[in-house]
């Protein structure tokens, strides 16, 4: 580990026990919450304690928030663009502290920690840019002496529930573009990961502070799903942005549903690359590899199938075999390791449930599975990266496994591969790899991928912050991150002015009085 834990902690303003819940730097807990001790992935030890919110305390967060909108709405976008500006800086500024914490909490390696933070900074610079861009347009009325236009309000409270797997990045993608178009936020994010939600939320208080800004601006509330569901079905909450699970996605959707709220929906993925037989086998094989085993199989874009054209299936085997056995396991703080634990036993426990699910249905094994034991294992969360050959249409082929488990599927033409590719409930990422131009433009066109993203010769793990980041199906139908994503975080209005001395109507309709 570079940096030593303990002074990582202080530096983050993360203390023995953490209060449940902050409007600002006004933290607080009640004297009976419910108190969980967070440990960490990569070596079983207790990091800190935290403290579960009630509904009560979640409902004086909502109040502060609400007040808070009030003065934040009239802040000019541009002005608010400063104060992410500045956000941006002082996570620039404890990028090594917040991305070793990262690390350390959830388990993935230091590079991808550090890569997590770098994330957040890129989407402040992105919104900064915005909140001088939120545009609307002007449209020329049918009627003479009028004037159209469209703009656009912010929305209030935005809620966000984040995922244990990148514990910091979503709620930056949420909370940067909200607070730039005028919202406030409300964070509840993973019970699994709390302490590193903690630290952020101290770096954007102090700079909310700083600019004299009412600091309800930014709220946390830790908690477990309960939270989650009080902010789904509550109607001070104009819109919810959920990154998990599928399961979990449902529920928020038909919350949110039936009060007519928004969600933004971002959950689970089932990723393939199509390897072709004009493929550069030895790219093929980094991005297949690294979005397979990288975050230990827990990115939402994470590879899960790789679909090989039979005339490079047995020679793309072997060398991912090969590949596979260099791969090393162990504390991801150690940048000599290649793959971290996973979050928890119970992860542990899915995993190995799907592996003899997997044999059950006929699964053939090329890599073998299975959980590491030993002294550097020792918090019981380690796992080997496995390979089975199977059909598309095993059931545990369907499902998102969230561990490093990569299938095998056989092909021999293209529309069969994509065919597969879309062949699964999800639709988050997806990838080609091929030198073949009509190839690659098959993939990209209306008869190709139903993902949300398509690459050719790219992986499919790995987003840029410029995109709009999100899929289909059962992933959601969410965007968020870059392109015009920040539409979702305003309301529309459309306005019609009429500067004449008559009232005409639209459509030509006559009202004589
Ligand atoms: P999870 O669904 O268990 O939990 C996610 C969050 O939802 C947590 O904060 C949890 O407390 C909350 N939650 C759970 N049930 C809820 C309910 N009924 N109502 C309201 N909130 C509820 O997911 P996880 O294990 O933390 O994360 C892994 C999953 O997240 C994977 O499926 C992964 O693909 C997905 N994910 C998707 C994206 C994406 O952008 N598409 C990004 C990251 C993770």
């Amino acid at each position: 580990m570079s940096l030593p834990i303990k002074d990582i902690l202080s530096h983050l303003h993360i203390n023995d026990i953490n209060h449940a819940f902050s409007t600002g730097s006004n933290w607080g807990s009640s004297p009976n919450a419910f108190v969980k001790d967070v440990t960490s992935p990569t070596d079983g030890k207790k990091i800190a304690t935290v403290k579960f919110a009630t509904a009560d305390e979640y409902n004086s967060v909502v109040v502060t928030a609400q007040k808070a909108f009030k003065t934040w709405r009239q802040v000019p976008a541009p002005k608010r663009g400063e104060i992410i500006r500045q956000i941006g800086e002082s996570l620039r500024e404890n990028k090594k502290q917040l991305g070793t914490l990262v690390s350390y909490e959830m388990g993935k390696s230091l590079q991808e920690g550090y890569g997590e933070v770098q994330e957040m900074i890129d989407i402040c610079d992105f919104a900064v840019g915005l909140s001088r861009q939120l545009y609307g347009l002007t449209m020329h009325s049918e009627r003479p002496e009028h004037r159209m236009y469209e703009q656009y309000h912010p929305l209030g409270i935005v809620g966000v529930i984040s995922a244990f797997n990148f514990p910091v990045a979503v709620w930056s993608w949420n909370a940067m573009l909200a607070w730039v178009c005028g919202d406030v936020c409300i964070w509840k994010p993973s019970e699994k990961t709390p302490l590193t939600a903690i630290a952020c939320q101290h770096i954007a208080q102090e700079v909310f502070k700083r600019n004299n800004v009412d600091e309800g601006v930014s709220c946390l509330v830790i908690g477990d799903r309960e939270i989650g569901e009080l902010m789904s079905s509550d109607t001070r909450v104009p819109l919810v942005s959920a990154t998990g699970s599928t399961r979990m996605g449902k529920a928020v959707s038909a919350a949110v549903g039936a009060r007519l709220g928004k969600s933004l929906l971002e959950l689970g993925g089932n990723n393939a690359i199509i390897i072709t037989e004009n493929a550069d086998l030895d790219m093929s094989l980094i991005g297949a590899v690294f979005g397979a085993v990288g975050t230990a199989g827990q990115r939402c874009t994470s590879t899960r199938r790789l679909i090989i054209h039979q005339s490079v299936y047995d020679a793309f085997k072997e060398k991912l075999v090969n590949a596979y056995k260099q791969i090393k396991i162990g504390d991801p703080l150690d940048e000599n390791n290649h793959m971290g634990p996973l979050i928890d036993q119970d992860a542990v426990a899915l995993y190995l449930d799907s592996i003899e699910k997997c044999k059950a249905e006929g699964g053939n094994f090329v890599v073998e599975g299975g959980k590491l034991e030993g002294d550097a294992y020792a918090s019981g969360c380690y796992v080997k990266p496995c390979i089975a050959e199977v059909e598309n249409h095993f059931k545990i082929v369907q499902h998102e496994t969230f561990a490093p488990i990569l299938y095998l599927i056989k092909y021999s033409d293209l529309d069969e591969a994509i065919d597969l590719q879309n062949g699964v409930p999800q639709g988050l990422s997806s990838a080609i790899m091929t030198n073949n131009l009509r190839e690659a433009e098959t993939f990209l066109s209306y008869a190709g991928s139903d993902c949300g993203i398509a690459n050719v010769n790219i992986g499919t793990s790995g987003a840029e912050i410029g995109g709009a980041f999100g899929g289909e199906k059962e992933t959601g139908g969410g965007r968020e991150s870059g392109s015009d994503a920040w539409k979702v975080y305003m309301r529309r209005q459309t306005n019609t002015i009429n500067y004449s001395k008559t009232l005409p109507l639209a459509q030509g309709i006559k009202f004589d009085l």
